[in-house]
């Protein structure tokens, strides 16, 4: 088990990471996802023994190894701009590490081949790194990373960057290999469709802090602050009262139950202050007398797979999902029912 726990980085008078402490599952995949500048490469250079914390420790196994050096913490690293060495063939990139550890030249040599098969690239071993493409360059600094078998593997944006396409193909060949390897791996990434379909777990951070820590669907499905819900996904956040008794939420144009079954409110019953969050795709058009609130039209947007309504109801804004082949005309009143069970609520 990999454990970090009150870690802390400053860049001077900068607070670049604050009391991150997270238990990382053995064997499993955490992704760290989070803007720009938010902390995720101090956390990750941290772990990895490239940065030294100001306060705070990193525990394996119940070691500490806050002050080993990063090549004795056997750890396998993968970053955006891993430089591979150009005047080495894919081959004995992939060997380095081993060589590194004193295996022998037979040794070396199997488990770098073992090693390209699994990635599906033994077909390159005696190329050239400048005579291969920037993705498979990405798949040669994988292999290095895990011919050493890590006990952790940390990976740093490793596709950002690629071309959309080729992050998109290297995106689910990774999840087929680092779900098949089983190796505790911890994947930084500011992309959150790489975060969600990656990661067992996912850690999201916000100005070097963690904002939530859990596994994707939980995350999307209940975010615990506005950050979250603003973050992951496409959403709608109210401003609303909860009724906790009957389990009614009022927002501004409609009050609608959160439960399928829901009851009506006693009218003297405790309610608190809440934010809303609604997914695009927990509304649904329905028949005037099913709706939960009428709106009008304001633009609807063809998606492809579906069509994106922008709405207005009593003066807000609402962004519902609805089929692709729905005709819809602009301006039109349309019917709007919200799936309650999906609706998320934190305190305002
Ligand atoms: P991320 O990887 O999420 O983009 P970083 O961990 O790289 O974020 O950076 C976190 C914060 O620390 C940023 O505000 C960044 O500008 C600052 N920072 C990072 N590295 C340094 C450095 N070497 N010197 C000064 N500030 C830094
Ligand atoms: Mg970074």
């Amino acid at each position: 088990m990999l454990e970090t726990i009150g870690l802390r980085k400053s860049y001077g008078s900068q607070l670049a990471v604050d009391d991150f402490s997270h238990r990382f599952a053995p064997g499993k995949i955490t992704t760290i996802l989070g803007p720009s500048g938010s902390g995720k490469s101090t956390v990750l250079g941290m772990i990895a023994g490239l940065l030294q914390p100001d306060r705070g420790r990193v525990e394996l196994g119940g070691r500490d190894l806050t002050s080993i050096s990063p090549e004795r913490r056997d750890f396998g690293m993968v970053f955006q701009h891993y430089a591979l060495f150009p005047h080495l063939n894919v081959q004995q990139n992939v060997e380095f590490g081993l060589r590194v550890r004193r295996l022998t030249r037979k040794r070396r040599a199997e488990r770098a081949r073992e090693t390209l098969q699994m990635i599906r690239i033994e077909h390159l071993a005696d190329r050239r790194i400048r005579e291969i493409s920037g993705g498979e360059q990405q798949r040669v600094a994988l292999a290095r990373a895990i011919a050493i078998r890590p006990k952790v593997l940390l990976m740093d944006e490793p596709l950002s960057a690629l071309d959309a396409r080729l992050r998109e193909e290297l995106r689910s060949e990774l999840l087929r290999l680092l779900r098949d390897l089983a190796i505790t791996t911890i994947y930084v990434t500011h992309d959150q469709i790489e975060a969600m379909t990656l990661g067992h777990e996912m850690i999201i951070l916000n100005h070097g802090q963690v904002e939530q820590a859990g596994p994707p669907d939980e995350l999307y499905l209940r975010p615990a602050s506005l950050f979250v819900a603003n973050f992951l996904g496409d959403s709608n956040v109210f401003a609303a009262e909860s009724e906790e008794v009957s389990e009614r939420l009022r927002l501004p144009f409609a009050t609608i139950n959160l439960q399928p079954n829901g009851h009506n409110s006693s009218p003297n019953e405790h309610s608190s202050r809440c934010w809303a969050m609604i997914r695009p795709e927990s509304m649904e058009l329905v028949p005037e007398g099913e709706a939960d609130f009428a709106a009008t039209v304001e633009s609807a947007t063809f998606l492809g797979n579906r069509l994106r309504l922008q709405l207005r109801a009593a003066g807000e804004k609402v962004i519902v999902d609805v089929e692709n082949r729905c005709a819809v005309s602009p301006s039109a009143p349309v019917y709007v029912k919200v799936k309650g069970a999906e609706v998320a609520t934190w305190p305002r």
